[in-house]
């Protein structure tokens, strides 16, 4: 991976490629607004375009901060960043990296959440591409579209499960936008290599078809074998167009999830972050919270409220790494328990079919209806939220889990903030403040009986960025759950004692450019145990990585 696409797709400075003047400004890879210098100014034609003062990048910063902080709500903060980004990548990576903890949750989840919802309002200029389902037969010629030619990150959506808010339609391109921002901001891929995507089959939600301004096909979705043979249109052209690619699907619906990821999984280096990243990241959580704790991950039962792309991600990747701890697959799966929409499930609900996913952890039991009557039933030592659903670990759940273990673990993993099934402050107060609680979505540290928690943020942009980065870099022809497994041990490795002592079982997010290295370089050795890397890295894996990296600093242009 070089270090950067935009010089190997332009000649020198002055070449017939190098834009000059307003295209210069115009290009967010290469603009630098005020802080173009002197020299730059004569020899690029940019004289009279700027006003007169030169800034530096760190003084760039500081402006954007004081603008970015005036602004009156996230949603606010949101389009200012975007716009930004639009404008001057190099500035919106050195703020959002300078910034992480501030900036990852308004470019991310939760505030990605309501972008979303509002995405057609406040739609300014495109960014990424839509392919509509009208456009079949004709998918490789808009990828050709793209400005970019070496794309090596296509993060993939049809909008059909956008976080926790449902089918959001063509809206749902705040997330692959987000998810590329974070790769570069984390992970340092460059951002000229990533290529966000929707695929608009339609959308199920009637209020946004009947929605004058709402920016998709306005007609239910297309299903069936009209939309597999779309995706696989998709996929061929991916193979065809960026034979580099590596793909990543993104919020689809969990009928289509799973199917998407085992059929291509072995056609195109691909993941699905909702299934996979989740589940690295909520074992690591598990993993974090053991070394508090004590005792091995294989000796935990645990309880899911939720049996959808998520949970069973969780589960699958738990019982591997319980495997791996010396447990039979069956005992493994034995260990994890789920609560879906329609109770405990069990090998047999009466009137009901299981989905393909949930038949391995649908074991013997009479069936229960309620939350509480599983807990009871399963006597959890982690209790762990991936419905969607908002206010289901009520009060008197969480103090039964503190009930049947001193040192409950209860994550609650929906995003956005307001499907979170419950909230930092109920979880530390119902527990006595012995509650070991991780959220999808940021919670502020909660104060109880003079004691301050930080809850710890579950989420994905932990994983994701590293293990792609660290597929990307080897080469890795196929990217495996042992993959997975390899960088939720290496993020729990990287809590801290201060962490701990916090109430916080994941790195402070201040660390995540390090924490993305090194989970990189644990993908790396994974994937060439698994003889699975397909490019040379010497054995100094970690400053190879490093020196891939993008970084978010001026080079001089002439
Ligand atoms: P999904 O649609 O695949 O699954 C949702 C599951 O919840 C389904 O099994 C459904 O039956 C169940 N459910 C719905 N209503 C319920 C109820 N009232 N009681 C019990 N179960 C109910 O979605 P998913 O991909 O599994 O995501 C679920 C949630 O997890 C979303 O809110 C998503 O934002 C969140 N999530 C968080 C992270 C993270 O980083 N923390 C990552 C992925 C997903």
């Amino acid at each position: 991976m070089a270090s950067s696409p935009i010089e190997s797709g332009l000649s020198s400075v002055g070449g017939a490629l190098w834009p000059r003047g307003s295209a210069l400004l115009t290009n967010s890879l290469l603009n630098k607004g005020t802080a173009f210098s002197e020299r730059e100014r004569d020899a690029l034609g940019l004289r009279g375009l700027l006003p007169p003062r030169v800034f530096t990048l760190e003084e760039q910063v500081v402006r954007a901060l004081g603008n970015l902080r005036r602004k009156p709500d996230s949603l606010e903060k949101y389009i200012f960043l975007t716009t930004l980004q639009n404008r001057n990548e190099t500035l919106f990576y050195r703020l959002v990296q300078d910034h992480a903890e501030e900036m990852i949750p308004l470019i991310y989840t939760p505030t990605v959440g309501r972008a979303c919802l509002e995405y057609g309002a406040i739609f300014r200029r495109p960014r990424g591409l839509f392919i509509s389902i009208r456009e079949r037969g004709r998918v490789a010629e808009i990828l050709r579209h793209w400005p970019m030619s070496d794309v090596r990150m296509i993060v993939v959506t049809d909008g059909e499960r956008i976080l926790g808010l449902g089918d959001l339609g063509a809206l749902g391109m705040g997330i692959p936008v987000g998810k590329l921002a974070l790769y570069t901001a984390c992970a340092g891929l460059h951002p000229g290599y990533g290529l966000p995507i929707t695929l608009d089959v339609g959308t199920d939600n009637a209020a946004l078809r009947e929605d004058s301004s709402y920016l998709g096909l306005a007609h239910p979705r297309v299903r069936g074998a009209d939309y597999d043979a779309f995706i696989a249109e998709f996929v061929a052209a991916v193979r065809e167009v960026f034979p580099r690619a590596l793909l990543q699907w993104e919020d689809f619906g969990n009928t289509n999830a799973f199917r998407l990821l085992n059929e291509n999984r072995a056609s195109v280096c691909s993941f699905n972050d909702d299934i996979q990243g989740t589940a690295a990241v909520a074992v690591a959580g598990l993993l974090g919270a053991l070394r508090e704790t004590g005792g091995r991950l294989a000796d935990q039962r645990l309880l899911f409220l939720g049996a959808g792309e998520a949970g069973t991600g969780i589960a699958d990747l738990f019982v591997a790494a319980a495997i791996s701890e010396g447990l039979s697959a069956a005992d493994a799966r034995r260990r994890c328990w789920f609560v879906d929409s329609e109770g405990l499930v069990v090998r047999y609900r009466p009137g009901l079919k299981l989905a393909h996913h949930k038949l391995p952890y649908a074991h013997e039991h009479a069936p229960l209806r309620t939350l509480a009557e599983a807990v009871d039933a399963v006597r959890p030592t982690a209790l762990i939220g991936v419905s969607g659903q908002p206010a289901t670990f009520t009060p008197a759940i969480l103090r039964r889990m503190a009930e049947l273990n001193p040192r409950p673990v209860v994550f609650a993993l929906s995003n956005p903030t307001s499907q979170a099934e419950c909230t930092a402050e109920e979880a530390y107060r119902e527990t006595q403040g012995r509650v070991l609680f991780a959220s999808g979505s940021p919670f502020a540290p909660v104060t109880l009986d003079g004691r301050t928690f930080t809850p710890g943020q579950g989420n994905n942009v932990y994983i994701f960025p590293g293990v792609g980065f660290g597929a990307l870099a080897c080469g890795a022809r196929e990217i495996t759950n042992e993959m997975f497994l390899a960088a939720a041990r290496r993020l729990a490795e990287l809590v801290t004692t201060d962490d701990l002592a916090l109430g916080r079982i994941y790195p402070a997010l201040t660390r995540i450019r390090e924490v993305s290295l090194e989970l990189a370089v644990s993908v790396v050795e994974e994937a060439r145990r698994a003889r699975l890397a397909t490019l040379p890295l010497g054995d100094d894996l970690r400053s190879e990585l490093a020196a891939r990296r993008f970084e978010a600093v001026y080079r001089d242009y002439v």
